[in-house]
């Protein structure tokens, strides 16, 4: 019998299938009532509702945050505290991985294949960030002028907004939520609407592992409610990972009352394959790379640059591999293509497919939505598109792929630089030196040198242009929690009343 989805976090007399958030320690509904349906995208069924939170639920989260950050119950213990919090939450995760795996298919209809290391890795990542709390410090500095001490003291910035989406729900919270608390900041999370359950179950744990009242709390609702957010002068720092047209939209009103941001946006990533490359490890990394996922993810390789001489094997060996993949069922592990997450992807992805017909694109497989139930479409490759089409230039975030042939590095060079974007980029060759040519020139947070789409905790990830601002994971992550605080110590200077400075080091 296939799994059901956990109804775990509903407050007292609730429906069975009706959810809360978590505000200040308790589970409530929305003020007014309004609530929102969670829907599985395989059954394309309804199977529970969340609140959709006002803006006086969101004054409410974010004023308790404030509340808990001010009174220092968090932010003030020692970070070695923090940090054996942050190291049961690891446990707890690891301890219900299962469930928060399956929670997230029947939210996304991602494959049970790549959620579950998914999960495995959510646990290594809070581990990680327990282990930098107590790392991430200032530093004694020689100071400039004599007769002081000087050095920098790093402070958590406040109150943390998240917005997240639901391409990896928990994975891409983690990257806030676990660097945010080592820091010793507190949070309020804004879940995409269509996966908010798997992050009350996240905050559930965080709860079970200690963490004080206050400190995390969760608002579900749409865009609205995020903007709620964006706007509260509570809140100190936006930490965002969606869209770049949102992203963009959150920056320019989080400027306006100078609230610190960090963006991780869109992209339009290219794959450059060269005929030297072993061309059956390349086709399993350029699938890996845009049909896994179902192509709904950030750093999906939607532009394929082929060397001349090999391009038209290398396309009818993408074409026959793609169009031979197993759909069906996100939670069996034999299947290899899953539905797209909604029906409003199904739709996006779908006018994409008119698109290229409009612009009379050369497609070699798929383009049409499958006849079966769920929001299914088969992954689809446009030959010898013009890099000026929609549909090279427009993140599409579905298994589509559009292929482009070079016959010089530096046509590879400039095809794969042409795009607004800069998130990751991927390099196929047998030859190293050319390896390391490339990868400088490639305008990309992450360069993939025959392989793609892995990332890691150790390393950052983040986007050139319009992909991001700022970077998530590797050593430097707290960094973007932590405000500078720099510290002049006067070791027995006489003191003057002057009106300005002789060495004009005053401003
Ligand atoms: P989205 O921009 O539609 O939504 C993201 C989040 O922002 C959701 O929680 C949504 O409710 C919220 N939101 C929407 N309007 C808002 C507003 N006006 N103010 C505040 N919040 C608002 O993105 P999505 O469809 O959920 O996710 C897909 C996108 O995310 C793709 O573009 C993908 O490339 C990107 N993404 C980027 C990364 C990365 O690391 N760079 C990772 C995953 C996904």
């Amino acid at each position: 019998m296939r799994a059901q989805p956990q109804l775990c976090v509903k407050a007292g007399n609730a429906p069975d299938d009706s959810f809360h958030m978590l505000v200040d320690g308790a589970w409530r509904p929305a003020t007014g009532g309004s609530v929102r349906p969670v829907h599985d995208p395989f059954l394309e069924q309804d199977w529970g509702e969340v609140p959709e939170a006002s803006p006086q639920d969101v004054d409410a989260a974010a004023s308790a945050a404030r509340r808990a950050f001010e009174d220092g119950r968090w932010s003030r213990l020692l970070a070695g505290e923090r940090a054996r919090t942050l190291l049961r939450l690891a446990d707890l995760i690891e301890r219900d991985a299962e469930k928060l795996t399956s929670q997230q298919i029947f939210e996304n209809g991602k494959l049970i294949s790549e959620m579950a290391p998914g999960t495995r890795a959510l646990a290594g990542d809070c581990r990680y960030f327990a282990g930098l709390a107590e790392a991430h410090c200032g530093a004694s500095v020689p100071p400039s002028r004599p007769g002081f001490t000087t050095f920098t003291l790093k402070e958590p910035i406040g109150v943390v907004g998240a917005i997240t989406p639901w391409n990896t729900p928990l994975g891409l919270l983690g990257w806030k939520l676990f660097p945010a608390l080592a820091a010793g900041n507190t949070i309020v999370i804004k879940p995409s609407e269509i996966t908010p359950t798997s992050t009350l179950m996240l905050a559930a744990l965080c709860r079970e592992a200690g963490i004080p009242d206050g400190v995390v709390n969760v608002v579900t609702g749409g865009g609205e409610t995020g903007k709620a957010l964006v706007e509260h002068p509570d809140v100190d720092k936006i930490a965002f990972t969606g869209s770049t047209q949102t992203g963009q939209l959150i920056a320019s009103r989080a400027a306006l009352r100078s609230a610190r941001v960090t963006l991780e946006m869109g992209g339009k990533s290219p794959q450059v394959v060269f005929a030297d490359a072993d061309l059956d490890r390349a086709v399993n990394g350029i699938m890996a790379g845009i049909f896994a996922a179902t192509g709904q993810s950030c750093m999906a390789g939607s532009r394929v640059l082929v060397e001349e001489s090999v391009f038209d094997r290398f396309a009818d060996m993408l074409a026959e591999r793609g169009s031979a993949m197993i759909a069906g069922d996100p939670l069996d592990t034999q299947v290899q293509l899953g539905p797209l997450a909604s029906r409003a992807q199904l739709d996006k992805v779908l006018s994409y497919f008119d698109i290229a017909r409009q612009e009379g694109l050369s497609c070699m497989t798929g383009g049409r939505r499958m006849d079966r139930r769920g929001y299914f479409v088969p992954p689809t490759v446009y030959r010898d598109v013009p890099p000026d089409s929609r549909i090279a230039r427009e993140e599409i975030f579905g298994p589509v792929v559009s292929l482009f042939r070079f016959d010089s590095e530096e046509k590879a060079v400039s095809l794969a630089n042409d795009t607004r974007y800069g998130l990751a980029a991927g390099i196929w060759t047998a030859d190293v030196s050319r390896a390391h040519r490339l990868l400088h020139r490639l305008r990309a947070g992450t360069v993939w040198v025959n392989n793609y789409r892995i990332v890691g905790h150790t390393l950052p990830f983040g986007g050139y242009g319009q992909s991001g601002v700022g970077r998530e994971m590797g050593a430097d992550a707290l960094e973007a929690y932590c405000e500078t605080k720099s510290v002049w110590i006067d070791t027995g200077n006489e003191i003057e009343f002057r009106t300005g400075r002789e060495d004009g080091n005053g401003l």
